[in-house]
């Protein structure tokens, strides 16, 4: 339904694939931040099929659909790898559902960037302990805060009292939702059926839901918030540089 071959598809594939490889040998230990999405299937699929070594893992927040949930044993069938899976602490996140309740998210912006503290930023935080670069499946046709996503950019971020650098590559951010599902459909990979109910981009089940023809392709998610407010704070940095990809992590 979305796949759209665009002329020097092949290049932009192999210029992929190149990034891919050099951000293995350069930023491991390697691992896929994987949403379970159409992007991030796409890249496992590259990891898969170049033989790289980058570790996946998926932040299942407590509250994501069931199809969503349903890949993950899908997806190690199909590729023979482990996707780790992070969880919040179950303690805060009862803790926070009995003081504030379970739409929380609706009442205010701040309400909603804790719950997403809590089950997404934290756990994330713990998946990335010990990496030098991580994968995402960002790309700079999603939103207009993505327009300006880099191939690869660094990340400064203190550990204990340490401050160092983590590489966050994003092997897509250059590709067409039209481009990624054609190489879906191409290479048979497996993915959410959430997309083809009109969920082009897919969170927690309280927070998403399906798009109309016509509507922005993150209208489906946070849509009672105005557009700027709409990230979970996973892409949100406090100090990042674009780096070349001949950036080496000290
Ligand atoms: S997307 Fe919604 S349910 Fe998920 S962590 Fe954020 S606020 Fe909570």
């Amino acid at each position: 339904m979305y796949a759209f071959k665009t002329d020097g598809f092949e290049h932009k594939l192999a210029a992929t694939q190149v990034l891919l490889r050099d951000a293995d040998a350069r930023y491991s230990p390697l691992a896929q931040a994987s949403s379970l999405g159409a992007e991030d299937m796409v890249i496992t699929h590259l990891l898969a099929s170049l033989q790289l070594d980058a570790s996946i893992f998926v932040l299942d927040t407590g509250m994501l659909h069931r199809p969503t949930l349903d890949l993950i044993g899908r997806a190690e069938a199909h590729y023979g790898r482990i996707f780790e899976v992070y969880r919040p602490d179950p303690q805060a996140a009862s803790d926070f559902v009995a003081e504030h309740g379970d739409d929380a998210m609706r009442r205010s912006v701040d309400l909603r960037k804790a719950c997403c503290g809590l089950r997404k930023v934290e756990p994330l935080a713990r998946a990335l302990a010990g990496k030098n670069g991580w994968l995402t499946g960002l790309r700079r046709e999603q939103s207009g805060s993505r327009a300006a996503v880099p191939d690869v950019e660094m990340q400064h971020v203190v550990v204990g009292k340490v401050l160092i650098a983590r590489a966050k590559v994003n092997p897509l951010a250059d590709w067409t939702w039209g481009e990624v599902w054609h190489f879906i459909a191409l290479e048979g990979i497996p993915y959410n059926p959430l997309h083809d109910a009109f969920f082009p981009s897919i969170g927690c089940a309280p927070c998403t839901r399906a798009i109309t023809p016509g509507e922005d392709f993150r209208a489906g998610r946070w849509w009672w918030e105005s557009e700027n407010a709409k990230e979970c704070g996973l892409h949100v940095s406090a100090h990042t540089s674009q780096a070349p990809t001949s950036a080496i992590i000290p």
